[in-house]
């Protein structure tokens, strides 16, 4: 049976999307290529709020994470953790032979400016990663915030992943000086997984040209040489940038402050719903993602057993990530999804658990 998605990722498509997904084969060398590369970074440059380049990758999100420790930490890089995904970003510095530290955040709570900004004043870092909004536990960070402080650390390159926020909350990467945006596809974008996308600043190039053993596959200057050419260093995944430029076309019609307010709008029934039922989310109040919501297992119920007996209702249900499986659970309302999605899954948890209603 076909289960209806409502875990963090990849999430559900849209049938306009998959129909895009069905458009006959061009060849990347191909001027129809050229057009549709141009259309598509011209497009995300608007979404992303920035002048500067901005790549496609054929990967998940953590080929190009990966791609972005080869290319731009010279020297140490700090890695800030506050939940799975941040977690792992540090594992894989440390598998590209960086140098590099955790500074470690107890799940469920935000990077925060104020160690941002110890951290680098050690004079020790010459990049830093972070995660916008932790998908393993709901978390979003203050970004805002926390760009403030990088300002006074202008040679230390500022990566951020956006995989599960980019196009549901307004992110200005230019204003926010973030020399490298990453996302992939499957998450806030609501397309299906297997295509990455990234910005890179002035300053992100120029670190790179200084730095050897880039690899090949993400070679920040092989994406800039090809890109001028609207094209890309290997072959791409066609059918997902058609879907993307799809996708686009379908964001500004929504309008992007549109969506912005819908994913808030979300956010706040979901944790209405939560509330009401006796939940309680597992981040702090001021840090709840716009696009998933962790919450607490307050009513003790048997989480593997609805998960369960949900997939038979035709619902993808996620109960918990790493260490708080089966403690925690999370609702992921990004994409494309509506109210009325949300109501489904509601009223099928409530049919499945009577104590809950
Ligand atoms: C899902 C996710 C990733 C990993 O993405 P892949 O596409 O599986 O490589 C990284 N960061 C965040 C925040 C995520 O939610």
């Amino acid at each position: 049976m076909r289960k209806k998605l409502f875990i963090p990722g990849p999430v559900e498509v849209h049938s306009d999307i998959l129909a895009a997904m069905a458009l006959p084969m061009i060849g990347h060398r191909m001027k129809e290529y050229a057009e549709l590369h141009g259309r598509v970074t011209t497009g995300l440059k608007k979404l992303m709020i920035t002048d500067d380049k901005v790549f496609l990758a054929t990967s998940s999100a953590f080929g190009v994470m990966e791609g972005a420790v080869r290319n731009l930490v010279g020297g140490r890089c700090a890695n800030f953790c506050n939940g799975a995904f941040s977690d792992k970003w540090h594992d894989v510095t440390k598998r590209c032979g960086k140098q590099a530290d955790a500074i470690r955040f107890d799940w469920g709570t935000p990077v925060t400016p104020e160690a941002v900004d110890q951290a680098l004043s050690s004079g020790k870092y010459d990049s830093m990663t972070m995660i916008h909004n932790e998908t393993s536990t709901g978390v979003m960070s203050p970004l805002a915030d926390i760009a403030e402080v990088m300002k006074k650390y202008p040679d230390v390159m500022f990566i951020v992943d956006t995989v599960s926020s980019m196009s549901a909350v307004k992110i200005p990467v230019a204003e926010l000086g973030i020399d490298c945006c990453i996302f992939g596809v499957q998450k806030a974008i609501a397309l299906p997984p297997g295509l990455a996308v990234f910005s890179a600043s002035e300053k992100a190039l120029q670190r790179a040209a200084g730095i050897e053993d880039r690899g090949y596959y993400f070679d920040f200057l092989e994406f800039a040489a090809n890109d001028a050419k609207n094209n890309t260093p290997s072959t791409p995944c066609i059918s997902l940038i058609y879907a993307l430029d799809c996708q686009l076309q379908r964001m500004f019609a929504e309008g992007l402050e549109q969506r912005w307010t819908r994913h808030h709008e979300l956010a706040e029934y979901v944790r209405g719903w939560l509330v009401v039922h006796g939940f309680e989310t597992f981040p702090a109040a001021a840090y709840l993602s716009q696009t998933l919501t962790c919450s607490r297992n307050s009513r003790g119920i048997d989480l593997a057993d609805l998960k369960k007996r949900l997939a038979e209702a035709g619902f993808a249900f996620d109960d918990g990530y790493g260490k708080i499986k089966g403690t925690t659970f999370r609702i992921a309302h990004m994409g494309d999804m509506s109210r009325a999605d949300l109501d489904e899954l509601f009223t099928a948890m409530v049919t499945i658990v009577p104590q809950l209603a």
